[in-house]
């Protein structure tokens, strides 16, 4: 059977997408979402540090990466920002020993305290960090984020990768936009620091939420294509461009609002990626569903 490749209007996508963003229990998933680990710090340079730590470790599954991201909080103490501020990359070298998450060893994260250490004696805080790299502060997000992924990836770590021979672990972290992959985990971090409503955190006040990219993981890539949003067959930063260049159509100011309730509707369970006697009928996309409509579409 043909796909149906087309993408869907703006006017048949507001009205389903907007009632999806408006009903969604946010609190139900919470604490299935990597966002609850920087939401347990209250202060804004705690939950900045914690919601990059978390981000960049935010591949594979929430409980899983979450069980070895629990044990890296708990070394960090109370103050995961003081932590790194006074952090020593020589005194400090088994901190994390015992750590292990599939890429990801102890000295990945030691690289990774000892590299954000010299960002925030530089600049302050992360923010200052971003926007110090970003040019052109109404244009795309793109060129700063690739800067702000390079000041880690060329910070001086070489106490922990002697030559600067960063691990494939390290690298892993901060992957950069001109790769052209989607990048999902840096536009999370972006998503939580810079929306300005709940769940987000809405603390980087310098940057625009217009500006922001989706975040694309298997369930957004699933539910994009479901609806209408991407044409792509590749997961890489263009679906992302498109997807988001879609959803502006329905609100420019706020593109990526629709992230979280889309991602959880298909994580948990309440979308199958396929025509469900049991999940569709109840389901707001319906209407705007291919797998719903059967192809009639193509
Ligand atoms: S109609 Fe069914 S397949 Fe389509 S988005 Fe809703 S739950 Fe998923």
């Amino acid at each position: 059977m043909p796909r149906d490749r087309r993408m869907t209007s703006a006017g048949a996508l507001r009205e389903p997408l907007e009632r999806l963003y408006r009903e969604f229990d946010y609190g139900a998933r919470l604490t299935r979402d990597a966002i609850e680990f920087p939401l347990r710090y209250p202060g804004a340079d705690d939950r900045e540090v914690v919601a990059l730590l978390t981000a960049c470790l935010a591949y594979g599954r929430v409980d899983l990466f979450g069980r070895a991201l629990a044990g890296v909080l708990a070394t960090m103490g109370p103050s995961p920002a003081r932590f790194v501020r006074e952090f020593d990359a020589r005194r400090d070298a088994h901190a994390f020993d015992g750590f292990l998450y599939r890429f990801n060893r102890p000295r990945d994260l030691v690289a990774f305290c000892a590299a954000a250490h010299e960002l925030l004696a530089r600049y302050g805080s992360l923010e200052k960090c971003f926007v110090a790299g970003d040019a052109d502060p109404a244009g795309p997000i793109g060129p700063a984020l690739e800067r702000f992924a390079r000041a880690f990836l060329d910070a001086d770590v070489r106490d922990v990768f002697p030559r600067r021979r960063l691990s494939r672990g390290y690298r892993h972290l901060f992957p950069l936009p001109s790769g052209g992959g989607p990048c999902k985990r840096l536009h999370l971090f972006l998503r939580w620091m810079v929306r300005r409503e709940a769940p987000d955190f809405g603390l980087w006040t310098s940057t625009s939420p217009a500006r922001l990219l989706m975040p694309i993981d298997t369930h957004v890539e699933n539910m994009s294509r479901a609806i209408g949003l991407t044409r792509r067959r590749s997961r890489n930063w263009k679906m992302a461009e498109e997807i988001t260049a879609r959803l502006a159509t329905i609100d420019p100011a706020d593109p990526v609002k629709y992230d979280f309730a889309l991602c959880h509707t298909r994580m948990s369970g309440d979308c199958r990626d396929r025509r469900d006697p049991v999940v569709c009928p109840p389901c707001g996309l319906r209407v705007v569903c291919r797998h719903w409509k059967g192809h009639r579409r193509a």
